[in-house]
């Protein structure tokens, strides 16, 4: 983010480099119930990010020490595979990691019943195989199927959704050169419903408007997103019943 540059992100035509509008998402595909032994799992690919998202729990929380009397723990860790990136990522948390396990964890705690669960974890393990920018938000996206896929109680399905600027505009949804080469990238979590805003970060800068209309856009996008979720977690349990 920020590195000056010739590179022209928007051509004349308005497009952006990979022929995307400003306000258009890259493709995503989604699917639940990838893993036999977590009990939710979800898979996302997003553009060119591929995440796999476990759920283990709600289940006691060890060491005791630990519990909260008053609600379950959600711990999400974020990973990135050291094979995710062009040059080898260092294997293990590091500070960006550790950063993205706390706020993805706080996104996702903000649906979560928690309080019906006192006294237990509930792991969420993110895992991205494959990184092109915007890997926090698919994560949350991804994760919240899981959690779903789990059978664990939520106000609402969350979904996570970046806006930012480039080349002076303001668009949805940055890709790796978007994001290396811009001005500002908005990373969001939203509840679709009720369209609250659990998670808001930024790296570089825009003006308030801008803010205004990076919000607005990812906040139309979500509700998109959101209905992918839905025909997801459907596909899974109609395919069910069919073998049923
Ligand atoms: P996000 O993936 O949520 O956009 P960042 O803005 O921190 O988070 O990262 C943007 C992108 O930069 C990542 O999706 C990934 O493609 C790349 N990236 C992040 N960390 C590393 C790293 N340690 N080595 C190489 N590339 C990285």
């Amino acid at each position: 983010m920020g590195m000056k540059s010739d590179i022209k992100l928007i051509d004349d035509n308005g497009l952006r480099i990979d022929g995307r509008l400003p306000n258009q998402l890259r493709p995503i595909k989604m699917e639940v119930g990838v893993l036999k032994r977590a009990d939710g799992s979800a898979y996302i690919e997003w553009g060119g990010n591929k995440i796999i998202a476990a759920v283990y729990g709600p289940r006691e929380a060890y060491p005791k020490h630990i519990q909260d009397p008053n609600k379950a723990i959600v711990r999400a860790r974020y990973n990135m595979a050291s094979f995710s990136v062009d040059e080898r990522k260092k294997p293990g948390p590091d500070r960006r990691s550790v950063e993205l396990s706390k706020v993805i964890s706080e996104a996702l705690e903000s649906v979560i019943f928690t309080e019906r669960f006192p006294r237990t974890t509930i792991d969420v393990f993110i895992e991205v195989l494959q990184a092109d920018a915007g890997t926090r938000v698919a994560g949350i996206t991804v994760a919240s199927l899981a959690l779903a896929d789990a059978g664990i109680p939520m106000k609402d399905l969350i979904v996570g959704c970046a806006a930012g600027k480039i080349d002076g505009v303001v668009v949805l949804d940055l890709n790796k050169e978007e994001d290396n080469y811009g001005e500002a990238d908005v990373p969001m979590a939203i509840i679709p419903r009720t369209k609250e805003i659990a998670l808001l970060q930024m790296d570089g800068d825009m003006s308030y408007e801008e803010l205004i209309t990076a919000m607005d856009m990812a906040m139309e996008a979500a509700q998109e997103i959101h209905r992918m979720q839905i025909e997801a977690l459907k596909r899974k349990y109609t395919e069910i019943e069919e073998v049923e």
